[in-house]
């Protein structure tokens, strides 16, 4: 059989760095195997839905090039890939269990159930719940006649669909990454699967659409394995096979305690969503993407989050990834969010793009081929962050203001001021003002001089930049002009003495 995975996000915001996790882990595993991995929106719960959300997921997945084979744009065997386009089918197979008798109406308000939740709670009932002992003391097809229950459907009176948990049934699956999972039906409560506005619950939705939709693996965040054995039942009551569940370990805090929330993003300065998203109220959530994340970084970040290669390899593609991923190697433990691990990535994915590309993408900044290109060169091996190849290096743009006093202090001394308009004079004749030739100029005329040039370098690069260290001296002042780089010097002489 071949692998069908789904990645399901509900539209109710912007999707969580711990989301697209999720969806590359499910990505990695289709393509692996050859399989399909399929989008499906869900999105029944209309009092959470979310304006943009859908587009929002969709472009982040794009963004991140995670195609999906089947899906809300793309369509597929199986459309409607949004499930509140799926309502009747919903319908349909919830009266499937109803006429199974797995299955029953209820017909209680919420005062009702207020009530019996009080009065639970004042027999100090641990768990008090809708299950196969209350259900007796409510209004529903177990304590109403037949006549009784059709006379109020015909009525039109608001009802709700829950499911028959049996009284005593062991649940046992085993989980691919968590192994057994064993729980007792008397656990759990008689869920509604369809509520009274005739929309499905999350969970009747979820295991019919994964069911018809041929899903063989669930693979998903650890938050959902509290409804796996619910889900498990379900599967049961149809009668139908379950597919192979693997539940993700957490993306933990920075520090390792507790789940990585958005308020970790605002404390730790970083971003927790792939892309930027404005709310309703014009809240801005920071993304990776507009943090100036490469794609390729972002990528092999959460790769490592909950997964092991079991080698040193830390360095993959999205190709080696594909044929390196496996479930079998899904750690158990919580995986730490480790920002400065995916600015380690960032900067290494930096390095490895072709000059030409990264030039391109400098000269949106700066709107200057030459410019550019010679601040790639420059830069490249220097950055985390592809602004950063500008912004490191504002006395490119402008002659600094100051001068870094301790530097001046240790490195301005009578040498370097004897130096300087020595350098100037060496400076002045070359007509084609290249590294080379600056080079040769400096380091043939000093000596004559008795100066060595590497006892004056810093001071030099101090008169330029206005600094003690940064990028190679010789290609700055190749960018900056024989008249700037001359200019400069000598307003340093004036000010530094
Ligand atoms: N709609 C659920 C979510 O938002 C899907 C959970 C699942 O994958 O079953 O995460």
């Amino acid at each position: 059989m071949s692998v069908r995975v789904r990645f399901a996000p509900s539209p109710t915001g912007p999707l969580h760095i711990g989301g697209v996790r999720t969806a590359l882990y499910n990505y990695l595993f289709a393509k692996k195997h050859g399989g399909e991995f399929i989008l499906r929106i869900e999105d029944t719960d209309q009092s959470r839905y979310v304006e943009g959300a859908e587009e929002y997921i969709i472009n982040s997945l794009q963004w991140l090039g995670m195609s999906f084979d089947e899906g809300p744009s793309v369509g597929g065997e199986h459309i409607p890939y949004r499930q509140s386009e799926r309502k009747e089918i919903y319908q349909k197979y919830a009266q499937q269990l109803i006429d199974s008798g797995k299955a029953y109406y209820a017909f209680d308000t919420a005062d009702e159930l207020a009530a019996m939740r009080a009065e639970l709670e004042a027999a100090k009932v641990d768990n008090p719940s809708y299950n196969s002992v209350t259900r007796m003391k409510m209004k529903n097809s177990f304590t109403l006649s037949k006549e009784e229950v059709a006379a109020k459907i015909e009525a039109g009176e608001p009802h709700v669909i829950r499911l028959t948990v049996p009284i005593k049934e062991e649940i046992r699956f085993k989980d691919t990454i968590r192994d057994w999972v064993v729980v007792h039906s008397s656990t759990i409560d008689d869920k509604v699967l369809l509520k009274a506005d005739g929309m499905p619950t999350y969970h009747l939705a979820n295991i019919v659409d994964d069911h018809l939709m041929g899903i063989t693996h669930v693979i998903r965040g650890e938050e959902w394995l509290p409804s796996a054995p619910l889900h498990i039942l379900l599967y049961r009551a149809f009668g139908w096979q379950h597919p192979e569940f693997a539940h993700l370990p957490l993306l933990l805090k920075p520090e390792g305690n507790g789940k990585l929330s958005k308020r970790d993003g605002l404390l730790g300065d970083f971003p927790v969503f792939p892309m930027e998203w404005k709310d309703a109220e014009g809240e801005v959530s920071r993304g990776f993407k507009e943090d100036g994340y490469l794609p390729e970084a972002v990528l092999n970040f959460l790769s490592l989050l909950g997964w092991n290669p079991g080698t040193e390899q830390e360095i993959f593609s999205m190709e080696e990834l594909q044929n390196a991923f496996s479930l079998a190697k899904i750690n158990k433990s919580g995986a730490r969010f480790d920002i400065q691990k995916a600015q380690w990535f960032n900067q290494h994915y930096i390095k490895a793009m072709d000059d030409a590309d990264l030039a391109e993408e400098v000269n949106t900044l700066v709107d200057n081929k030459e410019l550019a290109a010679n601040l790639v060169t420059l830069m490249k091996d220097r950055v985390t962050f592809i602004k950063e190849i500008v912004s490191e290096v504002p006395y490119l743009f402008d002659a600094p203001q100051k001068y870094d006093e301790a530097i001046a202090a240790k490195k301005w001394n009578d040498l370097a001021k004897q130096a300087m308009p020595i350098i100037i004079e060496l400076l002045n004749p070359i007509e084609d003002f290249t590294t080379e030739n600056i080079h040769s100029a400096i380091w043939e005329g000093l000596p004559e001089k008795e100066i060595k040039p590497g006892k004056v370098m810093q001071a030099l690069r101090l008169a330029v930049t206005g600094v003690g260290n940064g990028p190679d001296l010789m290609l700055m002042l190749q960018m900056l002009g024989k008249n700037e780089v001359i200019a400069r010097i000598e307003k340093a002489m004036g000010s530094l003495g």
